[in-house]
């Protein structure tokens, strides 16, 4: 018979206790949900509809580059714009970084990345995306209008938001004078004292845009030294109404309820406030991942960009791929982002092929691809005039929404399809009015524009509500949606 004395018994419960806390610990530490494999089977596939072999999240450089190379490797492949059509690009002026090109506007670049998609094949949703089901194969991923596409492979290029302060006095003066993108709203700020917050190339290029409208502009950095690449400085050099204060922490925005009037700030080197009158905050303090969908299903860092396998764009999950500012946070460049969308439809090229997704394959399940269908013409009409506004807002028998948009501003121009899909939803019950506020020079006075976009909704002659920044479309949805009988 084994006879164990007690100092080996409690060996034995140290060891035992030891491996426990051991499995405990990598449990907790790698998230079991996000090492599983899935249970992949290429037939299984033949029994669903409204399949797409390569869907891509994301239009921005990594989106577009990633489709360029999935359909001429052969795949069908759809794009879903999301939030941002064109990504943050569209949101720059010139582009003089992009190799072989020595300028050129973002938002054409932008352009031309589209259209030579669209000529390989690739198919475009204006939609956003709003949940992957990534516990069984094919995925099935759900968009904001309530379509569903099985998909065979995903690229997450979802690219990143600007971040905000939290600090008093912004949410309240939001499209009040404080804003994130120059590009829309520098005209707004005519012979203005303006601040931009930050010293990376983003607050750089908010200098740029702001400098031919303003009096004067105070970049407020919250270190001793821009981050800016030296590029972005030299050009900064040619800025006659440029201040830059360093060591300042803003505090507070102040303002008169309808405007920013003035802000507090804390002088982290002397420990002393400062007082500053103002008109503009435009804030350009970085970015962050656009991965909150994945929270949970995708294995990310604590500030949640997408961690990836080796060198490879693979994530932790099988047959999902990441490129992009949801993965970097390291270089956020516009070239990078490409190169790794390029490597992310290698890397799902890789995938369909390892199993078994061959061009026999995919005729058989020809008839069964997700298509994209057009439900009508837009309803959006345009005024500019007074009079216009009197007889087609305010003597209107049912709501209507106006949408202030600008040619210059690229957010607007990205919800433009979103506005467009609701009129044609809501048609009869709300009318949907865009206002050019380049063409409208009275109306903008009349109704207090500060900033694009800008929308309003007028209920029997009334406004009822404004609001003004972006809207994803089940938020613009749900925000027009409550003033319809
Ligand atoms: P960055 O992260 O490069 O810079 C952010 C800036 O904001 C830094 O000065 C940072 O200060 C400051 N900041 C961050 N948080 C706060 C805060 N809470 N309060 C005050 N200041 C804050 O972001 P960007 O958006 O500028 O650039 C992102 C990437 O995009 C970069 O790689 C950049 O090169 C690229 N880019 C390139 C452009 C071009 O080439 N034309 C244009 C725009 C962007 P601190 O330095 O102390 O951290």
């Amino acid at each position: 018979m084994l006879v164990i004395n007690q100092s080996t018994r409690f060996l034995i419960l140290l060891f035992t206790v030891f491996i426990t806390s051991s499995l405990v610990l990598f449990y907790k530490k790698t998230g079991c949900n996000f090492c599983k494999h899935l249970n992949i089977n290429i037939n299984e596939i033949t029994k669903k509809e409204n399949i797409m072999p390569v869907v891509i999240l994301g239009s921005g450089s990594a989106g577009m580059s990633a489709g360029i190379y999935a359909s001429r490797l052969g795949f069908k492949t759809l794009i879903i714009e999301g939030e941002k059509p064109g990504g943050q690009l569209t949101g720059t002026t010139y582009v003089e970084n992009w190799p072989s090109i020595q300028r050129i506007m973002g938002p054409k670049l932008m352009e031309d990345l589209k259209e030579q998609n669209q000529k390989l094949g690739v198919s475009f949703l204006q939609d956003t995306v709003v949940s992957v089901d990534l516990a069984k194969w094919p995925f099935e991923v759900i968009t904001s209008d309530g379509l569903k596409i099985n998909a065979l492979t995903v690229i997450v290029a979802t690219g990143s938001n600007p971040r905000v302060l939290g600090i008093p006095g912004e949410k309240e003066y939001w499209g009040k004078g404080v804003t994130t993108c120059a590009v829309c709203d520098a005209p707004f700020f005519k012979n203005k004292n303006v601040v931009v917050v930050g010293g990376g190339d983003s607050a750089a290029e908010e200098v740029l845009q702001l400098n031919p409208y303003v009096n004067k502009i105070t970049m407020l950095v919250r270190g001793s030294a821009l981050r800016a690449s030296q590029a972005m400085i030299n050009h900064l050099k040619n800025v006659k109404s440029l201040a830059i204060l360093y060591n300042q922490d803003l505090k507070k925005i102040i303002g008169d309820d309808s405007h920013v009037t003035s802000i507090v700030l804390w002088d982290n080197k002397q420990n002393k406030e400062i007082n500053m009158d103002i008109d503009g905050v435009f804030l350009a303090i970085g970015h962050e991942p656009n991965t909150q969908i994945f929270k949970d299903k995708l294995k990310m860092d604590k500030m949640g960009y997408l961690e990836l396998e080796g060198r490879s764009q693979k994530t932790s999950v099988e047959a999902v791929f990441a490129a992009g500012d949801v993965e970097d946070h390291v270089y956020k460049q516009a070239g990078v982002a490409s190169g790794s969308g390029i490597k992310a439809a290698l890397d799902a090229s890789r995938f369909l092929q390892e199993i078994g997704f061959s061009p026999e394959v995919a005729n058989k399940i020809q008839n069964k691809y997700f298509e994209i269908s057009e439900i009508g013409p837009s309803k959006v009409t345009s005024i500019s005039s007074l009079d216009e506004y009197k007889k087609e807002v305010l003597e209107s028998e049912i709501p209507v929404v106006l949408d202030f948009w600008a040619n210059h501003c690229p957010t607007c121009k990205q919800m433009l399809p979103s506005f467009e899909s609701l009129s044609k939803k809501f048609s009869g019950k709300m009318k949907f009015i865009k206002v050019d506020i380049d063409k409208a020079p009275e109306l903008v006075k009349e109704l207090y524009i500060l900033k694009v976009p800008s929308f309003i909704v007028f209920k029997g002659g009334q406004i009822v509500a404004r609001y003004n920044d972006v809207m994803q479309k089940q938020q613009m949805e749900s925000f027009f949606g409550q003033f319809i009988d």
